[in-house]
């Protein structure tokens, strides 16, 4: 069976979680959050107390197990929850993301995850190395204040308090270390769509994206 494949990337906060999720149950497709496997193994990292700067010391991963049950990803047969959101975890997912091995035993699990299912996935590299032959990709974008804002408005909702200025001081941070890693690093593929949301609704983007899927799919699935 053709299978159909979406790929969202974009900088933090710029929304992908939320709008591959909801596109993805408007679609009927599976929802891989990648970004949640690079906090885990973050979150993971700091538990066991290793050197996060050591590449070595992830050895831990080829006995790490990584599954999605009814779209939520699984640790080790745990579910995950706000933990590998913390302050900790993403000031710290960065330098964990940038080490070669640790990507190269992601983006296989991620390839093996999405293979052979009508998919979503949200990250970094979905367009340019998780799935380079996908059937459409967006990058979204929106600029840092709007970003900053959302983050914080998230934050509330789960009970977080960080002062709106350190939230966009700490995701500049993030998107400069991503953008400038040598493996991988983040940017539009030269074939994506790219969508800035800065003054959009986020049920604006996902009927953005939804008009052109339905639009360019052939195969007239749902
Ligand atoms: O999407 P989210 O903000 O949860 O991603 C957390 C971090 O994981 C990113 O800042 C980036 O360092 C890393 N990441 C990545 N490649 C992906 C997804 C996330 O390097 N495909």
């Amino acid at each position: 069976m053709e299978t159909i494949q979406i790929a969202i990337d974009g900088p933090a906060g710029a929304g992908k979680s939320t709008i591959a999720k909801r596109l993805a149950d408007h679609l009927g497709f599976a929802y891989l959050d990648t970004g949640a496997m690079y906090r885990a193994v973050t979150w993971k990292a700091m538990k066991l107390n290793v050197d996060l700067e050591d590449e070595e010391a992830f050895g831990f991963l080829s006995q790490t197990r990584f599954d999605y049950i009814k779209g939520s990803l699984t640790l080790d047969g745990e579910p995950l929850g706000d933990e590998i959101r913390s302050r900790e975890v993403s000031n710290n997912v960065s330098l964990v993301s940038s080490h070669q091995s640790v990507r190269e035993t992601l983006v296989k699990r991620q390839q093996r995850l999405a293979d052979n299912l009508n998919v979503v996935m949200d990250g970094r590299d979905i367009g340019t190395h998780v799935l380079p032959d996908a059937d459409f990709k967006f990058f979204l974008t929106a600029n840092v204040a709007t970003r900053a804002q959302r983050r914080f408005k998230e934050n509330v909702k789960r009970g977080i308090h960080i002062p709106l200025e350190d939230l966009k001081q700490e995701i500049i941070k993030r998107d400069e270390f991503d953008s400038n890693r040598t493996i991988s690093p983040l940017k539009p593929a030269s074939d994506a769509i790219v969508i800035d949301s800065s003054n959009m609704t986020i049920d604006e983007v996902i009927n953005t994206i939804e008009v052109k899927v339905r639009e360019e799919d052939s195969n007239g699935f749902n």
